[in-house]
């Protein structure tokens, strides 16, 4: 009987641990993703106006913000 108990606090223990590790790894894993969002790559100049923005989502072409322009992606 008292070591079912045991076992039982234990298990909860361990649950309770399981959690807390598996709310970590995803707060870990939020912040890498947002890392990667800043990169280089994704800054993007206007050719029209030259505003300066930061574009995660487009890959070749990019609409600017500020005047609405299509951008395309320079070759650096
Ligand atoms: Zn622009």
């Amino acid at each position: 009987m008292k070591n079912s108990i045991a076992f039982a606090a234990g298990l909860q223990i361990l649950i309770v641990g399981c959690i807390f590790l598996f709310m970590w790894i995803r707060a870990e894993g939020r912040r890498n993703v947002r890392i990667p969002e800043i990169k280089k790559e994704n800054i993007w100049r206007c050719s029209i106006c030259t505003y300066v923005y930061v574009d995660s989502e487009e890959d070749e072409l990019s609409t600017c913000p500020r005047c609405t322009s299509i951008n395309k992606r320079l070759d650096e």
